[in-house]
């Protein structure tokens, strides 16, 4: 897409999502404003966290971090509404993109069976020159191919052993900071929410090497999303279609 044409509006015809992240925090680098305003809808949304996020500590040993990240996922989850937050422990830094991982988000797709996926961003740079870490890269593919895994009975039989049937109902998956974004949702009454879900990463980021401050850095992509868009606020997304 180029910068002149204008993003369209993400459909909202649709009742459950599943949001897939590879660490805590990634969904709510902008996402979670998003999800804000689908859980004030009505919508459900679940969140299936492929590691703890034991590795994002230099200075705490990943025994500790990890509990203690998904702790704070859990309360920035509640900030946006969402309540089931499921981890499935893949070992930070080194996600594999293959079968197992695969399976295991095919599992969950099975298991709660969303009309709408979000997904990690795939590509090799979150734009420009800005590289984007291997466990993003791995999780957004296996996010992408899981969606179709899921509603195949010969791939994963052994999920139906578990009592899990096929699922064909995802409409759309939506990769989430994607350099190349085709849609946007309107978050302007949304917003605050989302701004609190990232401050609730607060071990988490007063560890960060750099000062983070949630709602300038949230509000000055949120602004330049919008003025694609035509709102004040927005999130944007790269949208494929199932
Ligand atoms: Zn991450």
């Amino acid at each position: 897409m180029t910068q002149t044409q204008k993003l369209a509006p993400l459909p909202e015809d649709w009742q459950r999502c599943l949001a897939v992240a590879a660490h805590p925090d990634d969904l709510e680098y902008g996402a979670a404003s998003a999800i804000a305003r689908w859980t004030a809808q009505g919508k459900e949304v679940v969140y299936l966290l492929i590691t703890s996020g034991e590795a994002g500590i230099s200075s705490m040993h990943p025994d500790q971090v990890g509990p203690l990240r998904e702790g704070e996922e859990i309360r920035s989850a509640a900030a946006v509404g969402v309540d089931t937050v499921e981890f499935i422990h893949h070992k930070d830094g080194v996600i594999e993109y293959g079968p197992v991982l695969r399976r295991d988000i095919a599992r969950a797709i099975r298991k709660h069976r969303p009309e709408v996926i979000l997904a990690p961003n795939y590509h090799l740079t979150w734009g420009g020159s800005s590289f984007n870490f291997a466990d993003h890269r791995a999780a957004g593919l296996a996010t992408l191919d899981a969606s179709q895994d899921a509603g195949n009975p010969w791939i994963f039989p052994e999920l139906a052993e578990e009592g899990l049937d096929p699922w064909n109902g995802v409409k759309m998956v939506c990769i989430c900071g994607s350099p190349q974004p085709t849609h946007a949702v309107d978050v302007t009454d949304s917003f605050d929410k989302g701004v609190a879900s990232l401050e609730e990463h607060r071990v988490y980021l007063q560890n960060l090497p750099f000062e983070v401050n949630p709602d300038a850095m949230l509000r000055s992509h949120a602004e330049s999303v919008g003025k694609q868009f035509g709102a004040p606020l927005a999130v944007s997304f790269q949208v494929f279609t199932l």
